[in-house]
């Protein structure tokens, strides 16, 4: 048995130590179930400190490792080469009481998103972090890609939603600061560093999370636009009229409108086919028949004053269910498409209509593309694309992605909004940061991991 496997084996027990037959089960993502795992060891920590005693052991043998957590992200992070050991949190699940007075959780990195939202649900408050994946991804893989969703314009990402971290570096150190206050100006904020590097920086094993007071009410509208700008007019008009209480305000185009609600798992469309977007918008208020009146009067208004042509509000919690299925429902979208590739871009909200117009125009033109199905949290200014195309050669790919990065950098985006950089990405690193800020975060790459063990190959090149 190889030195390293039997170190391993000096700290931890058998059953948390998989190699070769054990590993046939596992695999590096969820959509590849199918691919099974092929690295040195699997292992499963079940503490801080034995997250620490690997770390220790693969630093002193230069040994890269991948940490897993729920394998739901987009860009290629968890994919492995046989030289890696993997680290997967899935052991490390502890969820702490809510802490009442300070609206604050304790949980460990490998809880599942869903099974901490229930948790704080149940004491009354809302942990305001939603996405698709919520019932896979882990409260650790949600830090280390800084995971957006939803909710982000009224509560904003991850980060802000992160008071305290506890992350194991890759020599083993225990950097562990899980305090509970708002406000810290105590110099550096390092545990922001952590957010949304990847797993290249360190190993998340325990987070204090912010939560908010629980809303009362939830109201829900499906409104029907022409002309971009007045998306963006509406969308200022209504963030005032509610007062503070718009929390989604989500953009599907025309086409994927048609795709998502002719799918058989939605029973009809809420509006026709006429307009060229769709918005919908979710306001979590304190009073259900107050806040219906109010969005309904600013529904009446709009349309008046002729900002939107068509509106639509749901009216039970089935109505609600049935909106928010049409937007989650990316499978639909997926599944009319031989081959997809999916995009996250940030723009800036004006450039919005005319940027998205022009791509979709140029990708229609390109042979192998068959369907440009955008749709997004315009509120936040980030669109999601997903291309249909005929074949998954690298030719056309490269065609597709130089038409989506290309102009992000005269406008000032970005080629990620939320999924992160991983593998996929980053090759148009250089299109949303600048040299001197790319040669920093190498730097900090180097400082912290100076043997490049941790998801080495992702996000930056190191030479
Ligand atoms: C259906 C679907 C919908 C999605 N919707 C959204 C969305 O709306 N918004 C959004 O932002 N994202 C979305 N995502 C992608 C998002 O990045 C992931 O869902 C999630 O945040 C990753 O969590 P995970 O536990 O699956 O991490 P993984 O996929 O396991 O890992 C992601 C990265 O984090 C690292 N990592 C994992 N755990 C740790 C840890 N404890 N310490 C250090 N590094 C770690 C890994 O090495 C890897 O680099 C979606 C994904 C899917 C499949």
């Amino acid at each position: 048995m190889e030195k390293l496997i039997t170190d391993f084996l000096d700290i931890l027990n058998h059953e948390q130590v998989l190699t070769g037959d054990d590993l046939k089960s596992r695999y590096h993502h969820i959509w590849h179930m199918d691919k099974p795992l092929k690295v040195k060891a699997l292992l499963l920590p079940e503490s801080t400190e034995q997250v620490s005693e690997i770390m220790k052991i693969c630093h002193k043998n230069d040994q890269p490792v991948i940490v897993f957590g729920g394998l739901t992200n987009l860009v290629g992070s968890t994919e492995t080469l046989e030289r890696d050991v993997v680290i997967s949190m899935e052991r490390m699940t502890t969820i702490e009481a809510p802490d009442l007075q300070s609206r604050t959780i304790t949980v460990e990195a490998g809880a599942i998103l869903e099974n901490v939202q229930q948790k704080v649900s149940d004491a009354g408050l809302l942990f305001p972090l939603n996405y698709g994946a919520k019932g896979s991804a882990q409260i650790g893989g949600a830090i280390s890609t800084n995971a957006g969703g939803l909710q982000v314009i009224r509560y904003g990402m991850t980060r802000n939603l992160v008071l305290g971290l506890e992350v194991v570096l890759a020599d083993g150190t225990i950097l562990s600061s899980l305090k509970t206050i708002i406000k810290d100006n105590s110099a550096y904020d390092l545990k922001q560093l952590f957010v949304g590097s990847e797993g290249t920086l360190g190993i998340v094993t325990k987070a204090v999370l912010k939560l908010v007071e629980a809303p009362k009410s939830r109201v829900s509208a499906f409104v029907g636009i022409n002309d971009f700008s007045k998306v963006v007019e509406f969308m200022r008009f209504v963030d005032q009229g509610l007062a503070g209480t718009l929390s989604s305000y989500e953009l599907i185009w025309k086409t994927s409108f048609i795709t998502l609600t002719k799918d058989p798992s939605v029973e009809r469309s809420p509006l026709p086919y006429y307009y060229n977007y769709y918005i919908l918008l979710e306001g979590l208020g304190s009073d259900q028949n107050v806040d219906q009146q109010r969005l309904e009067h600013l529904l009446e208004e709009a349309l008046h004053q002729e900002m939107i042509l068509d509106a639509t509000l749901a009216y039970s919690q089935s109505e609600l269910n049935w909106f928010w299925r049409i937007r989650e429902n990316v499978d639909a979208l997926v599944a009319v498409c031989q081959f997809d590739q999916h995009f996250d871009i940030s723009l800036p909200i004006h450039s919005i209509g005319d940027t998205i117009a022009s791509m979709t125009e140029q990708l229609e033109q390109v042979e192998g593309v068959t369907h440009v199905f955008p749709f997004g949290h315009v509120g936040d200014g980030n669109i999601h694309f997903i291309i249909g195309k005929t074949s998954e050669a690298d030719t056309l790919r490269k065609r597709i992605n130089a038409i989506v990065y290309e102009p992000i950098k005269s406008l000032g985006g970005s080629v990620s909004a939320e999924h992160g950089i991983g593998l996929h990405k980053k090759a148009y690193l250089h299109l949303c940061r600048t040299e001197a800020e790319i040669a920093v975060m190498i730097q900090i790459k180097k400082t912290l991991d100076p043997k490049n063990i941790l998801n080495r190959g992702k996000v930056l090149d190191l030479n």
